[in-house]
């Protein structure tokens, strides 16, 4: 969750500090607060709410000044967002910024209290900066190396040792952290967004290592303190694509990327008109051996599996279960040898869906990733590994990750039902052909947004709403429903269409806004039987179907025309709409719209 950043340099650490920051808001955050050495003495500064708050306590209480210092932004998990909760915290001589949770650190706690320790605040942070404090030998890697010995849960530390003003040093388990490497000036943050306007080099740390900066350099060192070589990494994120590119929310620019997203994902992996996903470990042989595919994944990565699921079993005939990860992990899940697990998470370190990965591993199943961040922990430690290609996800909701996830399922579905012989060459080209023109389909729904911002202005008053479908359609309204319920504050569930009358209708009324999905041609006389059934019982009914479709007009309110498609392909168009609509009622009712309440981007806690 939320971010770190460190300085070592010639700048202005203050500001170098605050700028990285900024650049990692989208990941979520309560709090936030930075530490510099000035003129060799620690000085902290930090305040809850967000980075301007940061900004007028700095104005109002004095801006520590100096070249060497650690920042962060907090998402609470041990103690309220307060002043005191926010990080840096301090155990005396070591000062440090922490993601993550230490799950023993009332254990830790004790322990110190029994040794005469004292405590500000009631996080698990401070539990870590006073054990080091309490360890400090005037050797920081030592000291550090032992600490983490004693430490269950998740981290990545930045730490400033006050007896050491010229260093920033950092550590991480399970929490995400890369330290950047500049000229005569050297940094560390969660994500490689803080330092792009500063250097595209970077080391990725693995768990348990250990950075030192300084002016010189960075210097990294395993868990025992023994010097490791590592390979320098450049990102490939150019600066300009993190900028919003005059669009008012990242959400905004990230839905209109998606027909870019698309081709930059699956164009690389076709060839002479059929998939071709070698380069990503995946040949004919290697699918035909599979008996079963379980999806791993968590909200809407998951909901992406679940189209997958249909398209897999339609084509291939080949069963696929789909998982909520933090269920997976937890349920002795019958998965073994002949199994594939496929683990779909946008920043590659969802920490469920890791360790769910890494259970499927150790039971004999094999691994196929379908993740975003290059070099996050999922991509390293999968079999096989298939990037999608949509470029940094600033907004928290996510749209042109989900698109690029169904995307890949498309392809990957294609290539397995050629593989274990269920469609000739012939229908797998006109699969990919289809594929390749969902891109345009989705720009023509890009480019009029009238009826999408006139439903979402019926849909802002509303207390709780319902999405129905069935099939894909079902699967679709799954994603529908959580954007709005992410971005929006309007509760909202989805229903298969035919499981309403089993309890659910009983919640229709005049003030609950059912949203049906019908797109699947087969089954859209029974969607539309179930749409008439709410409609009977006074429900507002907003239809998105095609737009050549003939609908008796008496059983809808509002219509969203979608243009043909193929049924199949539908969801990468029909999606587009339903994104726009919560985008539009998160906007109209004065939403955070890239930053929503108590969500964060990358979740790596549990
Ligand atoms: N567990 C720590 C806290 O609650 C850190 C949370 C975070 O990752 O920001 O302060």
């Amino acid at each position: 969750m939320c971010g770190i950043v460190g300085y070592v340099g010639k700048r202005d650490c203050t500001d170098v500090l605050m700028n990285g920051l900024s650049k990692l808001e989208y990941r979520g955050y309560d709090s936030a607060g930075i530490a510099v050495f000035q003129n060799g003495k620690i000085e902290v500064a930090k305040a809850k709410g967000r980075l301007k708050n940061l900004e007028e306590h700095m104005k109002a209480e004095g801006r520590p000044t100096g070249q060497i210092g650690i920042g962060h932004t907090r998402w609470a998990t041990h103690g309220e967002p307060s002043d005191v909760n926010s990080h840096p915290h301090s155990g005396g001589r070591v000062t440090i910024v922490h993601n993550g949770i230490i799950e023993n650190y009332k254990e830790l706690k004790d322990y110190l209290i029994s040794r005469g320790v004292s405590f500000d605040s009631d996080t698990d942070t401070e539990v870590v900066a006073r054990l080091l404090d309490y360890r400090y030998n005037g050797s920081p890697i030592q000291t550090i190396s032992e600490t983490i010995r004693d430490l269950e849960g998740s981290y990545a530390l930045g730490i400033i040792f006050a007896d050491h003003p010229e260093q920033v040093y950092a550590v991480r388990c399970e929490s995400p952290l890369i330290a950047g490497v500049g000229d005569g000036e050297n940094f560390i943050a969660s994500d490689v967004p803080a330092i792009l306007e500063y250097t595209r080099d970077y080391y990725l740390l693995e768990h348990e290592e250990i950075a030192v900066l300084g002016r010189d350099g960075v210097h990294i060192f395993d868990a025992y303190g023994q010097p490791v070589e590592k390979e320098l990494k450049t990102a490939d994120w150019d600066v300009e694509a993190i900028r919003k590119n005059g669009y008012v929310h990242f959400m905004l620019k990230e839905i209109h990327e998606q027909p870019t997203a698309i081709r930059t994902t699956i164009s690389p992996r076709i060839q002479n008109g059929l998939p071709n996903l070698e380069e990503c470990g995946i040949t004919l042989e290697v699918l035909r051996g599979f008996r079963q595919i379980h999806v791993v994944a968590c909200g809407t990565a998951m909901h992406a599996g679940t189209v997958g699921k249909y398209v897999i079993e339609k084509l291939a005939r080949v069963p696929v279960t789909v998982d909520i990860a933090s269920e997976f992990r937890y349920c002795d899940p019958l998965v073994g040898t002949g199994d594939l697990v496929i683990v779909i998470s946008q920043s590659g370190e969802t920490a469920d869906s890791l360790a769910a990965m890494r259970l499927a591993k150790s039971l004999g199943a094999k691994t196929l990733a379908i993740v975003n961040a290059m070099g996050s922990s999922i991509a390293r430690e999968a079999d096989m590994l298939i990037y999608t290609h949509a470029g940094p996800e600033i907004a928290v909701a996510s749209t042109k990750a989900y698109m690029v996830q169904i995307a890949v399922m498309y392809l990957f579905a294609f290539e397995l039902a050629l593989a274990v012989g269920q469609i000739d060459e012939t229908e797998c080209r006109r699969l990919v052909t289809l594929l390749e023109q969902t891109p345009d389909s989705i720009a023509e729904i890009l480019e009029r947004k009238e009826q999408v911002q006139y439903i979402a202005s019926s849909l802002i008053t509303a207390d709780s709403l319902l999405y129905i479908g069935r099939g894909l359609d079902y699967a679709l309204s799954m994603e529908g429903s959580l954007k709005l319920k992410e971005i929006s504050y309007i509760h909202s569930e989805s229903y298969a269409a035919g499981e309403l009358k089993h309890g659910t209708i009983s919640l229709i009324t005049e003030n609950m806004p059912v949203i049906a999905v019908a797109t699947q041609t087969a089954l859209r006389e029974k969607t539309i039987s179930n749409i008439k059934e709410v409609k009977a019982r006074g429900a507002r009914v907003i239809l998105v179907c095609r737009a050549s479709d003939t609908i008796d007009p008496e059983a809808v309110d509002l219509r969203y025309d979608l243009p043909d498609f193929d049924d199949l392909l539908m969801p990468m168009i029909a999606v587009v709409p339903l994104q726009l609509i919560a985008y539009y009622t998160s906007v109209l009712k004065g939403n955070d719209v890239d930053k929503p309440r108590n969500l964060a981007k990358s979740v790596t806690v549990e």
